[in-house]
C-alpha cells in the first residue's frame, strides 16, 4: 500500500509543518525524473498483478472464523525463505494495512508474449501454497475482499478489545489498533488522517433491508457522542481506517513503451474501472451485517477521508486553502492524454503555484494539472530521518503524496536511476476467491490493453459520466441491473491515437450522441446491431495471434468466465455470498451475519479456493483446464 520508510514517524502537527517542504521537494523530484526520462521510448510491455490476502483462523468446535494478527511474522518468514535467499524467487511478498493481511506478487514482471498468460495462475497458486505452508492447522490464506465480521466483538486472534480513547490510532469503537500492521507507517497514517480531519472517519453503508430487519434500523452508541451523531439511520456505521484499508483487492500494473502510451492507457482504462469493478463485486457484508452494496470502493474512500470540515464544504474556508470534492481514495479527476482533454468535465482543484511551476518547466497543461491536483493533499506520514533528501536521486517526497492518492488509476513515473519505464496501475478490482478467477480478471484486463493499443480503440466519455458509473457499479447486483454510460463507437480512433488524436475529435463540443447507457452484458458480450462487445473483440484479436494450444485454451477459459459473469449466467462472489447467507439455517432474515454464518461462509470460501468444493454457480463447470499438465509455461507455436 505504498512507500515504506524506516525510522521515526512524526506526529501530525510536525508533519503538517513540513507539508510545504514535502510538496516543494516532491515536485523537484518529479521534475528530475520527468526530464531524465520523458523521451524514453521502446520500453517493452511488462506487467504484473498484486493479490491481497487475509489470514483466517477456523475454530471448528465453536464455529467461529476470525482474522489472525500475525501477518508481520508470516511476511518475514516468506521474505526470508524467498526473495532474500534467491533474487529470482518466483514470488514477492509485501505488508498490507491489516496485521491479518499480506500482499503477494510475481517475483518478476510478466513480459509481452502470449504464453505468459499461461503462467499467471500457476504463479498465484505458488503464492497461495507458499504462504499456506507457513500457517498453523486450522488457519487459511483467504482471498476475500471484506471480512464479514470485521469489527465485531472477538473478530481477531488473539482477541483484543478496541480502545476508543485518546492516544489510540483509530479511536474506534470496533476496530482495535492491534489489527493494524505493526509497521509504524500504518498506525501513523491512521492517526494522522484522523487528526487532519479533526474527527474520526465516518463510514455509513446502507443496510440490506430483509424481511426481519428492524425498520428503521438504528444503532445507538450511548458512550460516544461522535458515533451517535455520525451514524445514519438504516446504515451500518463504521469509524476506522481498518474497515476500508483492511479490505483486499486485485491490482494490475503495466509498463508502457513511452510516456504517451502510458497516458493513453491511463485514460482508456479509467473508463473501464467501474465496469470491471461491478464484474468483480465481492464485498456485500460489513461489521457483521448484510449491506445493500456489493463493492468496497466507497467504504475505503470514506475510511481514509482526511478532509477537514472546511474542505468538505461544511464550514466556510478559513484555515484551509480549498474545497475538495473527493476523498484521497477515489476515482480519477482528469484524463491525461490529448484525446481525453475534451472529456475533462470535472472541476479540478489544483495547487496553482505548482501548476505554474510545472508549466514553466516545459510540462504540458494536462500532466501539469494532474500533478498539481494530486499535490493539493498534505503528506500524511513523514519520517524524521527522511526530511532532507537528494532531489536528483531520490523520490520519497514525490512518492509520499503520489502513493497516498489512492485513485482508480495511478500514473507512475519511473523511479530515479532505474530501468523501469512509465507505468499505469489499474486499481478498482475486488479480489476473487480462487486463483482461477483472479487470473481470469487479470488476463482480461491485460488483453484489453493489447487490443486498445493494437486496434486503437477509444472508450472515452466525459469523466463525470465515469464517476456516475462508479456509483452505479457498487450497488447490489449492478452487473445484472446497472446501466452504465459507455461509448457507442469505440472503433473510430483511426490513426495515431497514442501520440495525438484523430482530427475528428479535436476542439469540438462533446457530442452527447457519442455515448449511451448500456448494461454490463452489452458492454462485455455485445448486442447485435448496437455494440460489438469487449469479449468478441478480444476473441477476434486472439484468432489473429499465434498462440500455443495450451495457452489459448487457458485464455478462452478465462474469457468465458468473464463473459458468463457479465451475462448473469454465473454469479459474482457478492451474489453468491448473499445467497449462501440467506439459505443458512442460522440466518434470521434480519441482515445479521452471526459468528456461525461467518464461519460456514468462510469455510466454504476456503474449500472453493482450495478446490475441495466446486461451486458451479460461481465458477461454472467444465472449463477449468487440466491443471499441472506438465507443460506449464507453454511455448509460442
Ligand atoms: N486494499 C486496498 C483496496 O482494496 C488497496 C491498497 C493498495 O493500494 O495496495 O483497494
Ligand atoms: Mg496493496
Amino acid at each position: 500500500m505504498g512507500l515504506l520508510s524506516q525510522g521515526s514517524p512524526l506526529s501530525w502537527e510536525e508533519t503538517k509543518r513540513h507539508a510545504d517542504h514535502v510538496r516543494r521537494h516532491g515536485i523537484l523530484q518529479f521534475l528530475h525524473i520527468y526530464h531524465a526520462v520523458k523521451e524514453r521510448h521502446k520500453d517493452v510491455l511488462k506487467w504484473g498483478d498484486e493479490v491481497e490476502y487475509m489470514l483466517v483462523s477456523f475454530d471448528h468446535q465453536n464455529k467461529k472464523a476470525r482474522v489472525v494478527l500475525n501477518g508481520e511474522e508470516i511476511l518475514e518468514a516468506l521474505q526470508e525463505k524467498g526473495e532474500r535467499k534467491n533474487p529470482n524467487h518466483p514470488t514477492l511478498w509485501r505488508p498490507e494495512y491489516g496485521s491479518y493481511m499480506i500482499e503477494g506478487t510475481p517475483g518478476q514482471p510478466y513480459g509481452g508474449t502470449m504464453s505468459e498468460f499461461n503462467t499467471v495462475e500457476d504463479n498465484m497458486r505458488k503464492r497461495r501454497q507458499e504462504a499456506s505452508s507457513l500457517l498453523k492447522e486450522n488457519e487459511a490464506l483467504c482471498t476475500i475482499t471484506s471480512f464479514p465480521r470485521l469489527g465485531c466483538p472477538g473478530f481477531t486472534v488473539p482477541d483484543y478489545k478496541p480502545t476508543p480513547v485518546e492516544g489510540g490510532a483509530s479511536k474506534s469503537l470496533f476496530f482495535p489498533d492491534e489489527a493494524i500492521n505493526k509497521h509504524p507507517r500504518f498506525s501513523t497514517l491512521t492517526r494522522n488522517i484522523r487528526h487532519r480531519r479533526g474527527e474520526k472517519v465516518v463510514i455509513n453503508v446502507p443496510i440490506f433491508k430483509d424481511k426481519n430487519t428492524p425498520f428503521p434500523f438504528i444503532e445507538t452508541f450511548p458512550q460516544d457522542d461522535e458515533a451517535t451523531q455520525a451514524a445514519q439511520p438504516n446504515h451500518i456505521y463504521m469509524d476506522a481506517m481498518g474497515f476500508g484499508m483492511g479490505n483486499c483487492c486485485l491490482q494490475v500494473t503495466f509498463q508502457a513503451c513511452s510516456i504517451s502510451e502510458a497516458r493513453y492507457l491511463y485514460d482508456q482504462l479509467a473508463t473501464i474501472c467501474p465496469i470491471v469493478m461491478a464484474l468483480s463485486a465481492s464485498s456485500p457484508f460489513y461489521r457483521g451485517y448484510v449491506s445493500d452494496i456489493d463493492c468496497r470502493w466507497g467504504v475505503i474512500s470514506a475510511s481514509v477521508d482526511d478532509r477537514t470540515r472546511e474542505e468538505r464544504g461544511l464550514e466556510p474556508l478559513k484555515n484551509n486553502s480549498y474545497r475538495i470534492s473527493k476523498s484521497r481514495y477515489d476515482s480519477i479527476d482528469s484524463y491525461l492524454s490529448k484525446c481525453g482533454e475534451k472529456y475533462n468535465d470535472i472541476d479540478l482543484t489544483k495547487d496553482k503555484e505548482i501548476y505554474e511551476r510545472l508549466l514553466k518547466e516545459g510540462i504540458d497543461h494536462l500532466l501539469a494539472q494532474h500533478i498539481a491536483h494530486l499535490f493539493i493533499r498534505d503528506p500524511l506520514t513523514l519520517f524524521e530521518e527522511k526530511i532532507h533528501l537528494d532531489d536528483a536521486n531520490e523520490s520519497d517526497h514525490f512518492e509520499n503524496i503520489q502513493s497516498t492518492n489512492w485513485q482508480t488509476m495511478r500514473f507512475k513515473p519511473p523511479p530515479p536511476n532505474s530501468d523501469i519505464g512509465w507505468r499505469v496501475e489499474f486499481r478498482p478490482m475486488e479480489v476473487q476467491l480462487t486463483d482461477f478467477e483472479n487470473s481470469a480478471y487479470v488476463v482480461f484486463v491485460v488483453l484489453l490493453t493489447r487490443v486498445i493499443l493494437s486496434y486503437k480503440l477509444d472508450f472515452l466519455i466525459p469523466l463525470s459520466k465515469v464517476d456516475e458509473n462508479m456509483k452505479v457499479a457498487q450497488k447490489r447486483d449492478a452487473v445484472l441491473h446497472g446501466l452504465f454510460y459507455f461509448r457507442k463507437d469505440i472503433c473510430k480512433g483511426g490513426t495515431a491515437v497514442v501520440d495525438g488524436c484523430s482530427t475528428a475529435q479535436n476542439g469540438t463540443e462533446t457530442d452527447t450522441e457519442e455515448f449511451t447507457l448500456m448494461s454490463i452484458d452489452t458492454i462485455i458480450n455485445g448486442k447485435e446491431g448496437a455494440f460489438p462487445g469487449l469479449i468478441p473483440i478480444l476473441n477476434s484479436y486472439l484468432e489473429n495471434m499465434e498462440v500455443d494450444v495450451d495457452t489459448r485454451c487457458s485464455i478462452l477459459n478465462y474469457l468465458k468466465l468473464i463473459k458468463k459473469r457479465a451475462s448473469g449466467e454465473l454469479m459474482t462472489a457478492a451474489r453468491w455470498m448473499r445467497e449462501f447467507v440467506s439459505k443458512h439455517p442460522d440466518y434470521k432474515q434480519d441482515s445479521v451475519i452471526t459468528d456461525e454464518i461467518n464461519y460456514s461462509l468462510l469455510w466454504e470460501c476456503n474449500k472453493i479456493a482450495n478446490e475441495l468444493s466446486e461451486c458451479p454457480e460461481l465458477l461454472g463447470s467444465g472449463f477449468k483446464k487440466a491443471k499441472y499438465s506438465g507443460n506449464k509455461t507453454g511455448s509460442s507455436s
